[in-house]
């Protein structure tokens, strides 16, 4: 036997009981006439000791055990002299009887312990290690947690969980495609799913009603701190459905989980179009943990002679609570250097401080006090405030200063952990115009339904009336990050082919990729709309972290590499031969 317990289990009602435990070795202390060890595994850590007047063969042999050793040990539970409040097991401890090295540890690169001394990619090679830390262990039970939630709610009501294929064929999700070669079917490719999108419609018109999957999907993007190049979903979709079905079901599943696995009551969640989201915080997925709202100064702004504000559609700013003394004419150069490096692009920053004795800005030679003290007012600023004002194109500018809301958030810590706030975005535009590319793009998917008073329009309207077109396509957005989006589907095969045209399809190339679905439609296909949660970022956020790297088990870093497996990797050529790609790499060559 291993084990009667884990070590997580002994208790003073155990004292005097025989037990054995089974884990790795945590640290050791030797105080010469005694050994202690503590044992750990998964579930805890117990203390256990060896008595050199007891067995000084089994002391001797205890010295000289290293961290990470496997131990299987038996012994009676007794008494600490000097107990530990820390620890579940700190009241007990095991006086060692007995012992077997059940296999040694060459000494980890890297501490094993809550704060660990490894760098990234060293953590990832020996990720194995990793895992054996409690933090990480916690993170991936704690999916493991939610995922069997997710289930639960989505069964009780009613959704089937199906599985749909990963060898298919492109999806446009906006990312690249991972390909992989068929052999079978020489020079051709498969791809793997970015979503199941095309499926779980076609589930739908198969009558399946709702259905759900906790899946992998692939996207080949350029990789940053919060992306994986394979990631988790929770894919749902519903028959005979409107939008609001969908806002109540999901919300309710949200609801549960945090009930279930985290104890907290979530409220009714707010909702918000997305013009007012970008209109009073620059985002689409404002952080409603703080305030800080646009406040737009067109009106008191322009035509007063300042040429930057005049040549501008737009002056709009932030007020910083309090701030007005913390940030020096130096401090605020940095800021203004921070907005205009390329990731946000910001032409300048004006501020304007509010103090007890007069307003000081750095447009005050264009500006008369009594100027600015209308601004003031507009933003019902108060002496100690500082104000920061951006101008330029609309669009531009309300993302920069949306950008600068974030990072005075940031610098203020008005985003605290544990406070959860959840905003429904609705009313995204059905789509984009994109400049360089001269076309439109789908703002959500080519799949996604107008809103029933804008089919007209979308059928019948010029290139302009394309541009205002709205969808029911919503966004769940928690504390700032995007934690699931879905819409209402077309159903119709004239409505998509469509929006195939105005995506710039040809007849031919919608046929050739979409003909499946657009032939399922005719056959009476049922109204129907869904949603996709990221699983992988709705672990990390509603556990306050900012990467989802430490709930995936086996992550991939930066550069898309398994640095444990050490993949992507080169394969034999004969592979190559076998799989009819060996032309290709001669044409590299
Ligand atoms: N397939 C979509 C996505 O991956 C979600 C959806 O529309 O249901 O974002």
């Amino acid at each position: 036997m291993y084990r009667t317990h884990t070590c997580d289990e002994l208790r003073m009602e155990n004292i005097g009981q025989e037990v054995t435990l089974s884990g790795w070795l945590q640290a050791s202390r030797d105080f010469g006439g005694m050994t202690f060890i503590d044992l750990r595994d998964r579930y805890g850590i117990t203390q256990l000791v060896f008595n050199m007047e007891d067995d000084q063969d089994l002391c001797a042999q205890a010295r000289k055990l290293g961290r990470e050793f496997v131990l299987r040990i038996s012994g009676s539970v007794r008494e600490r002299s000097n107990k530990n409040p820390n620890r579940s097991t700190g009241n007990v401890e095991i006086v060692v009887t007995e012992m077997e090295v059940l296999n040694a540890s060459k000494t980890p690169p890297f501490t094993i312990a809550d704060e660990t001394d490894g760098g990234e990619d060293l953590r990832m090679k020996y990720r194995y290690l990793d895992l054996r830390r409690t933090p990480v262990q916690q993170n991936i039970i704690f999916r493991s947690k939610l995922a069997l939630e997710t289930r639960k709610y989505l069964s009780d009501q009613n959704f089937v969980e199906v599985e749909t294929p990963f060898l298919i064929k492109s999806t446009p999700e906006g990312a690249r495609d991972f390909v992989v070669p068929s052999r079978m079917n020489t020079g051709q490719f498969y791809a793997l799913p970015q979503s199941p999108q095309t499926f779980k419609q076609i589930l739908m018109v198969a009558g399946m009603d709702r259905y759900f999957q906790i899946v992998k999907c692939f996207r080949d993007e350029d990789l940053r701190a919060d992306r994986q190049p394979e990631f988790t979903q929770i894919d749902c979709e519903m028959a005979f459905v409107t939008q609001e079905d969908i806002l109540n079901t999901f919300e309710g599943l949200t609801k549960h989980l945090f009930k279930h696995t985290l104890d907290v009551e979530l409220g009714d969640f707010p909702r918000m179009s997305y013009d007012e989201a970008m209109l009073r915080y620059g985002s689409d997925k404002p952080d409603l943990r703080f305030g800080m709202e646009f406040v737009e100064l067109n009106d008191v702004a322009k035509e007063k002679g300042f040429s930057v504000f005049d040549n501008s559609e737009l002056v709009v700013g932030i007020c910083a609570e309090g701030q007005a003394e913390s940030y020096s004419n130096k401090d605020i150069k940095k800021l203004t250097e921070w907005m205009q490096r390329p990731q946000i692009g910001a032409k300048g920053l004006v501020y304007v401080k509010v103090g007890a004795d007069g307003i000081k800005s750095s447009v005050g030679k264009f500006f008369s006090e009594e100027q600015l003290q209308v601004w003031v007012e507009k933003f019902g600023a108060k002496p100690g405030d500082l104000l920061l004002v951006l101008s330029g194109e609309i669009d531009k500018t309300r993302k920069q200063l949306g950008e600068l809301r974030l990072e005075m958030g940031r610098r203020m810590d008005l985003m605290k952990d544990g406070d959860f706030k959840p905003l429904w975005v609705l009313d995204f535009p059905l789509l984009e115009w994109d400049e360089d590319s001269n076309r439109f793009h789908a703002m959500h998917h080519p799949f996604t339904a107008p809103k029933k008073e804008d089919v007209d329009r979308m059928l019948n309207g010029d290139h302009e009336t394309m541009k205002n077109l709205r969808a029911d396509a919503y966004d769940l957005v928690l504390n700032g990050s995007e934690i699931g989006g879905g819409s209402i589907r077309i159903h119709d095969r004239d409505l998509q082919s469509r929006n195939f045209d105005l995506l710039g399809f040809t007849k031919e190339e919608a046929e050739a990729q979409f003909g499946f679905l657009m032939g399922a439609f005719e056959y009476g296909a049922p109204p129907h709309g869904g949603i996709a949660f990221g699983f992988d970022r709705l672990c990390a956020v509603m556990n306050g972290q900012s990467s989802i790297r430490d709930f995936i088990a086996f992550p991939k870093n930066n550069q898309g590499r398994d640095m444990m497996i050490d993949a992507p990797a080169p394969v034999a050529e004969e592979q190559l031969v076998e799989l009819g790609i060996d032309l290709v790499k001669e044409v590299i060559e």
